[in-house]
């Protein structure tokens, strides 16, 4: 079993305390790590798949849209200067969508004289300990976020 279908069964058990929001395609979550503020996932609903062009069409276009409007949340409620979209699967092959909302300086000086992907940044550093969000804070992220779904979602 894979780590973000781990995941998806304790949304599902109601044990995940990173868990946003259903929608018709995937889950919302909160990241684990929180150096780049805001930082969530979209999670494809199942592992039947691990490729975006594997998907037939219609659902194809459901998950980019419901993927873009799950963004524009982390958008409106983490207030970043852009948001980064990123499927990649060569940890986890379960089609996920990494959104990173970015900031100048977020990445330090790493990259580019500080300009690049978010991977330029030193895996220890976003992973660190001390970029997980307290409880308190995690549950004041996963408010703000629902709130902007919701919005945008009815
Ligand atoms: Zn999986």
């Amino acid at each position: 079993m894979c780590l973000i279908c781990d995941r998806i069964e304790m949304i599902k058990n109601g044990t995940n305390p990173y868990f946003v929001k259903e929608l018709e395609t995937g889950y919302v979550v909160i990241g684990d790590n929180q150096h780049f503020y805001g930082y969530s996932l979209f999670l494809y609903k199942n592992h039947d798949y691990t490729e975006l062009f594997q998907l037939d069409m219609e659902e194809r276009t459901k998950f980019m849209k419901e993927m873009s409007i799950v963004a524009e949340a982390a958008s409106r409620a983490f207030h970043p200067e852009k948001m980064n979209y990123e499927l990649l699967g060569m940890g986890d092959a379960h089609l996920h969508w990494h959104l990173y909302p970015r900031r100048k300086g977020d990445i330090e000086d790493y990259g580019h004289n500080g300009i690049g992907p978010v991977w330029c940044y030193p895996m220890e550093k976003i992973y660190a300990d001390e970029c997980r969000p307290s409880t308190e804070e995690l549950e004041t992220m996963k408010a703000n976020l629902l709130k902007e779904l919701d919005q945008l979602l009815n």
